[in-house]
């Protein structure tokens, strides 16, 4: 996050002033200089204005947390409506995606990706598959153009690697590279919402699933279960995740639970 997005700052402002204009109209001057004096944008700085804003104010901490939950529900309305326009420009696909979330998370994600569900690749190949997310996402060329890049890793491989994660003829480099670009480009947003979750103050995270004629067996079990912000996700199989995607083409995504 740069110094000059003033996202946050912008979303703060409005939405306390709303908060606070119904209680405590007189001092709400006061309370939007000490804003934009200090032109928080990052959550921690949010965090740092609410005893000063407190004090102006006159109240317990307490009381202005119970704005704060206020402001962070109308936010999170218009974080989701941003970050679904960029994901779904990003993705090509219309998936409702329940949070406000940054490409900087995703990419922070995509950098610790762990691939353990590719296989038959070495380190130096998962090393490429981060390099080619990353791109995609730093880009904004959607799983499309992830899956061009991963398919230029696989193509550019030795003859030698290339028999070893061809083990069926159907599972082409080209497929491969799309299963990879779509999956891995999900799992990275749904991650990086779960942090953002987090430092918003939710406790527990909740499965959606789009219920239609295509949802997975899966998805329509863990549709609605909620567990801890850490925690997985279980089937009565015994199939755990952390988060969507539950599977190659996955609409599912996640919501925040307060408590
Ligand atoms: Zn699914």
């Amino acid at each position: 996050m740069t110094e000059k997005d003033l996202t946050h700052t912008i979303v703060l402002r409005a939405s306390l002033a709303t908060a606070l204009k119904k209680k405590y109209n007189a001092t709400l001057e006061k309370v939007l200089k000490i804003i934009d004096r200090e032109s928080p944008n990052t959550f921690a700085k949010v965090d740092s204005l609410f005893p000063a804003i407190a004090k102006e104010l006159d109240i317990s901490l307490e009381q202005l947390n119970k704005i704060l939950k206020y402001y962070v529900k109308i936010s999170f309305h218009r974080g989701k409506i941003y970050a679904q326009d960029s994901y779904n420009k990003m993705t090509g696909q219309t998936v409702a995606i329940g949070f406000n979330m940054r490409h900087e998370r995703a990419l922070n994600n995509v950098l610790r990706m762990g691939f353990n569900d590719v296989k038959n690749v070495n380190d130096d190949i998962k090393n490429n598959l981060r390099k080619s997310l990353y791109k995609s996402i730093e880009l904004g060329e959607g799983s499309a153009g992830a899956r061009k890049r991963i398919e230029g890793v696989f193509k550019e491989l030795p003859a030698a690697e290339k028999k070893k994660f061809q083990t069926n003829v159907r599972i082409t480099p080209e497929y491969r590279a799309q299963l990879i670009a779509r999956t891995s480009i999900i799992k990275a947003y749904n991650n990086s919402a779960i942090e953002q979750l987090k430092q918003f103050g939710f406790e527990k995270k909740k499965w959606v699933s789009k219920l239609d004629s295509r949802t997975s067996s899966n998805c329509k079990e863990l549709n609605g279960q909620v567990v801890g912000i850490d925690d997985y996700f279980s089937t009565k199989k015994g199939e755990r995740f952390y988060s969507p995607p539950g599977h190659v083409n996955c609409r599912s995504l996640i919501q925040g639970v307060l408590r």
